[in-house]
């Protein structure tokens, strides 16, 4: 066990943290008590037995990691990113996810990710996925009021954290093949905005070592010594990091590469809203630029079409959440200028 992993688990439990993901196994125990069997039940479990929660708490995050791992040549890489502990946890503390600064004996390092975000993320992505129905809704007769109600709870519950509504019974009135649809945007644009946020910080341990910067093309932050300029540099970096590598995991399928693209502007806007200091001063550049840069350099990976009709959905997403989010009485979502 990496000395990060058992800070982790110590620290939960002192603080009285959940950590829900760990609720998986326990959650598949209680639903086989009851009787419940279900081939999807059988695949979690193997999962979560044979990874051992290696590299997080999170299978999720687990095969993440994995994912890029394996497909990466550069060992320098897998030396830091081995040495890593993700931890995902309820935040009671304003931080959406982070790299401790904590040295530990074994040179383990730790990385938390807070689970409300992990959800925010969730229903922005549900409400994006709804959206994308809007445009089939005509040559598939769906009733638009079946729709607009599905808008309707999504938006009701990033409002209210506590009381999640949940639109799965309407989901299951959509015909089959739409249903289908749904489903497989959701899963690769929410698996994209998890996996930007997660390579975010993966991005700012490998950006302060100048020769895997070089790889990646960019100028490490050690290099300046101005320090504001330095904490700009590093949010840049570390962006540019984990686009990249996410174009390595996910980029070059036609069918499939725009819905994870979409899930790095869909984690923005998360961040948009679970962000309580957005209008504040910080050492971080502010998240609207962040947005423009991320896609100007998703931009040129898609097809105009593609880009054009993300974007397109994207601002009607982004006008629903106007309307809800507590941005200080100003819209962040103002892209048409
Ligand atoms: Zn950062």
């Amino acid at each position: 066990m990496k000395e990060a992993e058992h800070y982790f688990y110590q620290k939960a439990y002192c603080e009285g943290k959940n950590e829900r993901e760990k609720w998986i196994p326990e959650l598949i125990e209680d639903m086989r008590k009851e009787g419940i069997e279900h081939k999807v039940l059988d695949d979690l479990q193997k999962k979560a037995s044979s990874y051992g929660y290696k590299r997080s708490n999170s299978i999720f995050f687990h095969e993440l990691i994995e994912h890029y791992l394996k497909i990466e040549r550069k060992s320098e890489i897998h030396v830091i990113i081995d040495s890593m502990w993700f931890g995902l946890w309820d935040s009671t503390e304003k931080k959406n996810a982070a790299v401790y600064n904590q040295v530990f004996f074994d040179d383990s390092i730790l990385v938390q990710f807070s689970t409300e975000l992990e959800i925010l993320m969730r229903k922005v992505t549900e409400i994006f996925c709804t959206v994308d129905l809007y445009e089939l809704m005509l040559d598939n007769c769906l009733p638009e009021n079946l729709i607009n109600q599905m808008v309707e709870i999504e938006i009701h519950d990033i409002e209210n954290e506590e009381e999640e509504r949940g639109v799965i019974e309407y989901l299951f009135q959509l015909p089959e093949e739409i249903y289908r649809f749904y489903n497989m945007i959701f899963s690769n644009a929410f698996k994209g905005a998890c996996a930007f946020v997660l390579f975010h910080e993966v991005g700012h341990k490998l950006e302060v070592n100048s020769e895997i910067a070089k790889y990646f093309g960019i100028e490490s932050s050690t290099q300046t010594t101005d320090s504001h300029r330095k904490d700009m540099m590093k949010e840049w970096n570390a962006d540019n990091i984990s686009i990249q590598i996410l174009i390595k995991m996910f980029g070059g399928n036609d069918a499939t590469d725009w819905m994870f693209y979409s899930g790095i502007l869909i984690a923005f806007m998360a961040l948009a809203i679970n962000s309580h200091s957005l209008f504040e001063d910080t050492n971080h550049p502010a998240l609207k630029n962040r947005y423009r840069e991320a896609k100007n350099v998703i931009d040129k990976q898609l097809s105009k079409f593609d880009s054009e009709s993300i974007e397109y959905r994207l601002n009607i997403v982004g006008d629903k959440l106007n309307k809800v989010a507590k941005w200080g009485g100003k819209k962040w979502w103002v892209m048409k200028e």
